[in-house]
């Protein structure tokens, strides 16, 4: 019997092709939003006989999925409450489909805010098929089932029909563009992505085993989800090997390291989130580890990019967020304003923190040693997020060149008062490379001074951070000066040459220099004493920093620049002294001639070239052939 046949309340007289056009990029959602309505259909029915408004059998509530590859349906049905006819007018006719046409009307103008809009609802089906069909029984008793149907025009029909079981049968009868969701294959794999850990068994056929080198179907159903997933359960009642084991679960076509620790999250009030955050090891590469959180919306995946919901540093976790207070059908610009969002954001952060504090506290001796698996996490924090500033100051470490470890309030305590300089300021030295820079870090060992290690990929912009944040606090490398002055504790030394001879025994050195591509330098003098380094080769610090952050930054223009070097020559060392004392008074053309055949000389700057391991190619050639010629 025909009920009724209508009109959609649309004033677009079809607005399908539009919707199509529109979401191509994301047609799979309906497999999202058809399947989600079938659970809430379901869990209403649970509460209605948990409250005892429903007297009856629940019965089997397995939601299932069914393709009929002949007719061409993709059929999605639940056991729930259904719908009157008076339901489906109310619900599908003016709500659903008229909620559809507004929020066109919104979009029309914006194709990209549609893209990933969530909660398109039942209408979204459109988006693949050619005719849609609902059949359904309401759980009340004396309701007649119903069949709605709709090809896509704003025309629908309405019949009564015969259904015996309660519940509701979408029926998709996928249009010839869209054949891929009647392959199995696909449909099974969008089941996977977002129907993974709904609270209701969502079955897919039957399962399937190997008898005899085929693949066979089983009597068993194919359950495709988890309806308890590990981040709805209550820590105390989880083990370590429950959170490694969902760790695979939620990643199991990567090869992914087991990861360090995690945090699991758990709130009521003021917002409802809940989920597992887990700290993968991270050693260089940071993109690789990005978009790995994916995130939820009451057990209904909805997106593997947390972008603009978590800080930024925090997308370096893995795991699930899962909230309903995270607004989904705005845009990301939209998201990072929204109260909700901060607040959530804000308490993963506090949270993150919290279980960093807590690990460095109570298990100093395993915080260490995941350090190198952490530090490039928590400096990319301090450097990105405020918040995280203040409490990381407390466990971020510093380890020094012999492998020891220090907080910065104990690092400040251990090099107090030797490495003050008369400015009052704290002097960290530090090397990035040991073994290029053996020569000065030895020499500032010697002096009683202690040595950073500082080897990592942000260090250069954590220092940066760090001396802008801490009063008083410089970082130095090792060989940005001689060891005599690289912690300037009074008056420098006077050097003894006017700037005459200063520039004429400069131009001398230069010319002995061998030419390094892309290096420029300076020349020196300084007053060392007689046991000092005679002829060294130092980086300024300052523009040694700036270049080297250029270049991480990719700007050309500084990273182009050349390498600013000093070479220092000790004015009191006695073979300088003797050279500088032949050369007063020499007209400078000479001086620079005599030096070029000025075997010392060159053996000296060569040696100091040497030391810093900037002697190479043809200029190293040249220092062994000589030096084996005077053995
Ligand atoms: P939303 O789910 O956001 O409310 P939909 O367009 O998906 O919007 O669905 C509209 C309404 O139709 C639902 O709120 C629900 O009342 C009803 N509905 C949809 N699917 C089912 C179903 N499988 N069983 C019972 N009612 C349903």
């Amino acid at each position: 019997m025909m009920i009724r046949k209508g009109e959609i309340g649309v004033s677009t007289s079809n607005i399908f092709p539009i919707i199509k056009k529109f979401l191509y990029s994301d047609h799979e959602i309906f497999v999202r939003e058809i399947v989600s309505n079938a659970v809430d259909a379901t869990q209403k029915m649970k509460t209605l006989a948990d409250v005892g408004d429903y007297q009856g059998e629940l019965g089997d509530l397995n939601i299932r999925i069914a393709i009929d590859k002949e007719k061409k349906t993709l059929t999605i049905s639940d056991r729930g409450i259904g719908m009157t006819a008076e339901e489906v007018d109310k619900y599908i006719n003016q709500i659903a489909l008229s909620s559809a046409n507004d929020f066109l009307d919104q979009y029309k103008e914006n194709a990209n805010a549609i893209i990933g809009h969530f909660g398109l609802g039942f209408y979204s089906s459109f988006m693949v098929s050619k005719r849609v069909e609902i059949i359904t029984k309401s759980y009340r008793d004396e309701a007649p089932a119903v069949k709605w149907a709709c090809d896509g025009s704003p025309e629908f029909t309405m019949e009564e029909v015969e259904k015996t079981d309660r519940g509701t049968d979408i029926v998709l009868h996928i249009d010839e563009e869209h054949e891929e969701y009647l392959e199995e294959a696909k449909i099974e794999a969008l089941l996977n992505k977002y129907c993974k850990f709904l609270p209701v068994p969502i079955v897919f056929g039957k399962k399937k085993e190997w008898n005899e080198g085929k693949m066979v179907e089983t009597g068993e159903d194919n359950v495709i989800n988890h309806t308890e997933p590990l981040w709805k359960k209550q820590p105390a009642t989880l083990k370590d090997e429950d959170y490694l084991q969902f760790y695979r679960d939620l990643y199991p076509h990567s090869f992914m390291e087991e990861p360090m620790f995690w945090i699991h999250l758990n709130v009521d009030y003021p917002f409802h989130l809940t989920g597992i955050l887990y700290f993968p090891k991270i050693k260089s590469n940071l993109d690789l580890q990005r978009d790995k959180i994916q995130l939820y919306c009451n057990q209904v995946f909805v997106t593997d990019s947390v972008e603009g919901i978590v800080p930024e540093f925090l997308t370096l976790l893995h795991g699930v967020i899962d909230s309903p207070d995270i607004p989904l059908n705005v845009s990301r610009s939209y998201l990072q304003s929204d109260n909700n969002v901060k607040k959530i954001s804000n308490h993963i952060t506090k949270k993150v923190a919290d279980k960093l504090e807590e690990l460095f506290k109570k298990e100093r001796t395993l915080y260490e040693e995941k350090w190198e698996s952490l530090k490039l996490f928590v400096e990319y924090g301090m450097l990105t997020e405020e918040r995280f500033v203040e409490r990381a100051m407390k466990f971020a470490l510093l380890k020094n060149s012999e492998g020891d470890y220090f907080t910065l309030e104990e690092y400040k305590t251990l090099v107090g008062t030797s490495q003050e300089n008369k400015e009052g300021e704290l002097v960290f030295l530090y090397t990035d490379n040991p073994e290029e820079q053996h020569a000065p870090v030895s020499a500032a060992k010697e002096k009683g001074y202690d040595v950073l290690l500082m080897d990592g990929q942000l260090d250069v912009h954590w220092m940066g951070l760090l001396e802008r944040k801490r009063e008083k606090t410089r970082f130095v490398r090792v060989d940005s000066d001689t060891v005599e002055h690289l912690i300037e504790k009074g008056e420098k030394a006077k050097v003894e040459l006017t700037d005459e001879q200063q520039e004429t025994l400069g131009e001398a050195v230069k010319a002995v220099l061998p030419s390094i591509e892309k290096t420029e330098f300076s020349v020196e003098f300084k007053a060392l004493g007689e046991q000092g380094i005679p002829v060294q080769i130092t980086r300024n610090e300052f523009s040694r920093r700036m270049k080297e952050m250029a270049a991480m930054q990719q700007m050309a223009f500084y990273g182009e620049m050349p390498h600013m070097c000093q070479v220092v020559l000790n004015v009191d060392d006695p073979r300088l002294k003797a050279w500088i004392a032949e050369n007063e008074n020499v007209a400078k053309e000479e001086v620079v001639e005599k030096a070029k055949n000025d075997d010392r000389l060159k053996q000296m700057i060569d040696l100091a070239l040497l030391s810093s391991g900037m002697l190479k190619g043809e200029a190293l050639s040249d220092f062994v052939k000589r030096n084996f010629e005077t053995i």
